[in-house]
Formats: structure tokens, sequence, C-alpha cells
């Protein structure tokens, strides 16, 4: 039986961990070429050698590119077109974790913060339009075949988080502005946008930052399945958005959370 995401490619950041890695699993086990893109090139590798181990069918590569830099993202997207032909995918997903607030966050943290997670799904979401506008278009459905970019933002762009990130919670709260209006300009031209927003994952990203039992523990109460989740399970939300099952959603913000922003 074809996958889910047969014939499809996908270019994915933050490829070589967390939400980044299971969805290159996940979408390569869907029938995806995948373009495994990080700045840390042997994590992506890795991730690589061990899909071409068990998806022979399926292309893949490792590239690295820092996606806070506009000439690596473009380079990406030319990766991909060049090894696959056509781009149907592009999910950006990073974080800079820094322990900071209002008071005492460093100008040069909050830049860079942004730089990554503003400013690299900015590029992300122009290099693949530019790239998805070449895709056939489906006159039946009038969507250019597999034209779906998930952003992937965060449940502080919704609620407030009592731990101090602020400038990564601005960030995040961009990224689900950017992908709304992103979704609205492009539309008609049948490329879908959705932002994801993650509850707290149990991926280094998280473990990093909470990083004692206690600071844990601190997060879990106010968790309403009593656990953080796994990067598998935003990577089922995420194949969800990038397959033909979601062709009539844009511009929402699908929350894989475990019901964190239904919470009182
Ligand atoms: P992770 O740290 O496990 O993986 C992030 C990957 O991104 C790493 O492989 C890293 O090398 C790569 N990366 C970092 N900076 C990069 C850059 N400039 N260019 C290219 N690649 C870069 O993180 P994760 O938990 O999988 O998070 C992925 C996304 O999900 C992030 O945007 C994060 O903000 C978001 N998110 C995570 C959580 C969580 O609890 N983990 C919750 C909400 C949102």
């Amino acid at each position: 039986m074809p996958g889910r995401l047969q014939d499809k490619a996908a270019l994915i950041t933050g490829a070589g961990s967390g939400i980044g890695l299971e969805s290159s699993i996940l979408f390569a086990q869907e029938g995806a070429n995948v373009l495994l893109v990080d700045v840390n090139l042997p994590a992506a590798e890795k991730v690589q050698k061990l899909i071409a181990d068990r998806f022979p069918n399926v292309k893949s590569a490792a590239f690295k590119a820092d996606v806070g830099k506009e000439e690596d993202v473009k380079a990406a997207v030319d990766k991909a077109v060049e090894l696959f032909g056509r781009l149907d995918f592009n999910n950006a997903g990073i974080m800079h974790p820094a322990d900071d607030n209002a008071l005492n966050t460093e100008e040069k943290i909050w830049d860079l913060t942004h730089t990554i997670n503003v400013k690299g799904v900015w590029w992300g979401c122009k290099y693949a339009i530019l790239a998805m506008r070449n895709n056939p278009v489906d006159e039946a459905k009038g969507l250019h075949t597999g034209g779906s970019i998930i952003n992937t933002a965060s449940f502080v762009a919704i609620m407030g988080a009592a731990t101090p990130q602020l400038a990564y919670t601005a960030s995040k709260g961009a990224v689900l502005a950017m992908t709304r209006e992103l979704a609205m300009v492009h539309a008609r031209e049948g490329i879908r946008f959705n932002s994801i927003c993650p509850g707290p994952l149990k991926t280094p990203l998280l473990m990093d930052f909470l990083n004692t039992p206690e600071k844990r523990d601190r997060r879990l109460v106010h968790l309403p399945m009593g656990r953080f989740g796994e990067a598998v399970e935003v990577a089922k939300g995420a194949l969800f958005l990038a397959s033909d099952d979601s062709s009539y959603m844009t511009g929402t913000d699908f929350k894989v959370d475990g019901g964190l922003t239904s919470a009182y």
C-alpha cells in the first residue's frame, strides 16, 4: 500500500534531534524523499544512515545549514529541488535555550533567538514558496500537489510561561502570526501553511532547560496528562499536516500539547 507521503519530498530542518529526527523517520516510512537539514551535520548524517537502512526505496540526504543564515536556507531548498525534482514540505524548528527575562535578557540573545526562530522560518517559507510554485497543480483540488509548509511554534506562543524565556516566547508568537498571514496570502495558490504547537516534550531542548528533577516536577504538575510528550507524537501531527489528509486546513495553530492549552 502506498504511504501517506508517497512521491513527495520533504525538507526538514533540525532533523538531527527531537521533533525533526522523529518527523524525518516517519515521513520516510510514509514514502517521502527527505532532505535532512541541520547545523549539526554528523547528527543529520546519523539519521540519514538509519533511514537509508530501514527504507531503501526512499531517497534521503543530509545537508548542513544554519537556518539563521539566508544563503544557507536557500542552498538547502536548492539542494532538495536538485535531488528530488520538487519540494513539498518545509519544517523549520529550532530553539536557542536561554534563561531570559525582561530585566536581564541580553540583546544579543534576543537577536540570535529571533534570527534563528523568526528569520529562519521566514527564509524557509520564502524559498519553499518559490520552489512550490513549480509543482504541478491538481486541477480537481486547486492545489499545488503537496504544497504544505509547517512551521514549528510552541504552546508558549499561546500561554504565559512562568519560566523566564521571553525572547523565545516572543519569537514563537511571531511564528504563529507570520504563518497565519502567509496562509491567507498564498491560499489561492494552493500552498498551505500551518503552525504546529508542541507542548513540553522529552527532547534535549527542554530537558537541558529543565535541568534538575525539581524543575521537571514543577512543570509536570501543570500537565493534564501528567507526563512530558514524546517527539514522535508531534511528528505524527506534522505527518497529518504534510499529507493530503489535511487538504482543507490552512492557517491553523495545530496543538499537540497533551491538553495543556485547555487547562485551567
Ligand atoms: P532539539 O534540540 O531536540 O532539536 C533541535 C535540532 O535543531 C538539533 O538537531 C539542532 O542541531 C538543530 N538546530 C539548532 N539550531 C539550528 C540552526 N541554526 N540551523 C539548523 N539547525 C539547527 O529540539 P526539539 O525539541 O526537537 O525542538 C524542535 C522545535 O520544536 C523547536 O523550534 C522548538 O522551539 C519547538 N518546541 C519544542 C518543545 C519541547 O518541549 N521540546 C516545545 C515546544 C516547541
